[in-house]
């Protein structure tokens, strides 16, 4: 397994390989590795590729002032395990400094699917979200991207960005990994005492008990009860149409169910889409 620190080196190393014939996937993560990113190497592996490159980059202009960038978990010798073992062939370590240099000014902005849900509540996140996958698209230039549905409005503004934007590239969104208990894994899980992550199981309980053909205002209400009886602070939550985004009136398959809850001071989100 190849490790890249260096942007410049990572995208000679790739090209390389794309024109040796290689199929190449990529897997963007912020680090502190779970089964949820794993999975996501599983399914790049399924596809066919034969370079599996991640990137672990905790990308500090996708973070609000305030958020937790300082605190954000990392574990380099930790992740680097987890990929060799999940049969990654290169891991992309840069730096702040190396992906954003000095007088970096230009910026990737979706402006529709973004201004909603964490995107109104995180100003700028998915700018700096944006911005940072299309860098990686660059480097890399792979054939296929895999992300996964737990960031579900991030997947959809991906989608977006590569059609609108003509990248080359075949996006595969892959399905949320739980623990036992149904909490979405998050390496933001680390934030939780025993408590919280006691309290945090009505997230997956909650979502779970949304069925078509209710009325949204009434099951939304319902929601919201359940995860206040459960301690939680709502962020939001919200009943849209999964591909646009907006808002429905009908519970009806094709619909997804988002949300954001703070349990204590961590901010946890998950979903999902009624088939
Ligand atoms: P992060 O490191 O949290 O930025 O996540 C990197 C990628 O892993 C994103 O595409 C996430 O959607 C995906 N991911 C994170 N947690 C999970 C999970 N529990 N199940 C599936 N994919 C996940």
């Amino acid at each position: 397994m190849r490790i890249f620190r260096e942007p410049a080196k990572l995208q000679r190393w790739a090209k390389m390989r794309r024109l040796a014939g290689a199929k190449i996937a990529l897997v963007p993560t912020m680090g502190y590795l779970h089964e949820g990113h794993l999975s996501l190497i599983a399914r790049a592996k399924a596809a066919g590729a034969e370079e599996i490159v991640v990137s672990v980059f905790v990308n500090p202009v996708q973070f609000g002032p305030g958020e937790d960038y300082e605190k954000y978990p990392r574990d380099e010798k930790a992740d680097l395990a987890k990929c060799r073992a999940a049969g990654a062939t290169a891991v992309f370590f840069p730096t702040p400094q190396n992906m954003y240099r000095e007088g970096h000014s230009v910026y990737v902005v979706e402006e529709d699917l973004s201004r909603g849900l964490c995107g109104a509540r995180r100003p700028g996140h998915f700018r700096g979200v944006a911005t940072v996958v299309a860098k990686l698209f660059n480097l890399v230039r792979p054939d296929v991207a895999v992300f996964g549905q737990k960031d579900y409005q991030q997947a959809q503004i991906i989608r977006r960005m590569v059609r609108d934007l003509n990248f080359d590239i075949k996006i595969i969104v892959a399905p949320i990994v739980r623990e036992s208990s149904g909490l979405a894994r998050s390496s933001r899980n680390t934030y939780l005492s025993e408590t919280e992550r006691l309290r945090a199981v009505a997230i997956s309980r909650a979502l779970a008990s949304v069925a078509a053909g209710r009325s949204v205002a009434a099951e939304r209400r319902r929601i919201v009860r359940m995860l206040e009886q459960a301690a939680l602070k709502v962020d939001y939550v919200e009943m849209v149409d999964a591909e646009t985004l907006r808002p429905v009136k009908k519970l009806a398959k094709g619909v997804a169910v988002l949300l954001a809850v703070y349990d204590g001071k961590t901010r946890l989100i998950d979903n999902r889409v009624l088939h």
